[in-house]
């Protein structure tokens, strides 16, 4: 089976926005239930779905429930062959990380749901590591880097967070990659993520200040490789990616 139409889950506006224009994708909002603050744009190939602002503090609702409401609610249509979480993330300069820089990833784990009880699994279960898709056709056309994006719902990160970060042998941190891989195992749809870095985690800088003063250079950078993969993806089996 080959990929035919492909779901782009963005968390913030100011990501998608230029892909948007870029392929002239058309707003759609009969998509999402009308109580949902989720936005959709889409053409016959490419759906993007964001997810929207919240209505008390007009910022982006970012984070892992969001997240996983937008993309079950768009897996809900049976339409998708694969889903893509695109967006920004934090690096790991120790895993090669550079500012601007392009990460596939390889799977995701959650580094803030710390759930230790004895002779369970609750801790496996918090972790929840989930495989994305091999990609090595398309990371080598990208000339992007492999790697595990760890998410959580902070965008700093305590001494527990690290210590399970590591753990998780992360490339990259964001606030959603998690949620979605765990909805499109429950759904069966094939996933990946491409992020780009705004901010060094184990720097020096506080993240918020790198993340706003990248975020802008970091959607173009996005704009710029997104085409390329939604061309290559297109009509290719998940094997060939
Ligand atoms: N200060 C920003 C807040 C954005 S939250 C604002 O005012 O708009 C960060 C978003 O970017 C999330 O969607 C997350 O996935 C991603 N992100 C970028 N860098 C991150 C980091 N270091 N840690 C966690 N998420 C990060």
């Amino acid at each position: 089976m080959t990929i035919k139409r492909t779901l782009l889950c963005i968390a913030m506006e100011a990501e998608a926005k230029p892909l948007i224009e870029k392929l002239k994708l058309t707003g759609d909002t009969s998509f999402f239930p009308p109580n949902t603050p989720f936005v959709c744009h889409r053409s016959e190939a490419v759906t993007v779905v964001c997810a929207g602002k919240d209505s008390a503090t007009s910022v982006d609702n970012v984070g892992t429930v969001p997240a996983s409401l937008m993309t079950y609610l768009a897996l809900q249509r049976d339409e998708f062959d694969l889903v893509i979480n695109a967006g920004t993330c934090g690096g790991f300069k120790s895993m090669g990380a550079t500012i601007g820089g392009v990460f596939i990833t390889t799977a995701s784990a959650n580094h803030d749901r710390r759930i230790e009880i004895p002779g369970t699994q609750f801790k496996e279960y918090g972790i929840g590591a989930i495989d994305s898709i091999a990609t090595p056709n398309l990371t080598k056309l990208l000339k992007a880097k492999n790697g595990v994006c760890t998410t959580g719902n902070s965008l700093d990160h305590c001494k527990e967070d690290d210590e399970i970060m590591a753990n998780n042998n992360a490339s990259c941190k964001d606030m959603e990659a998690a949620a979605i891989a765990s909805i499109c195992k429950m759904c069966d749809v094939p996933h990946f993520g491409v992020k780009v870095v705004t901010d060094i985690v184990d720097g020096d800088r506080p993240p918020f200040e790198e993340f706003m003063e990248n975020l802008g250079s970091a959607a173009q950078s996005l704009q710029a490789t997104l085409p390329a993969v939604l061309d290559f993806v297109q009509g290719k089996t998940i094997e060939e990616l």
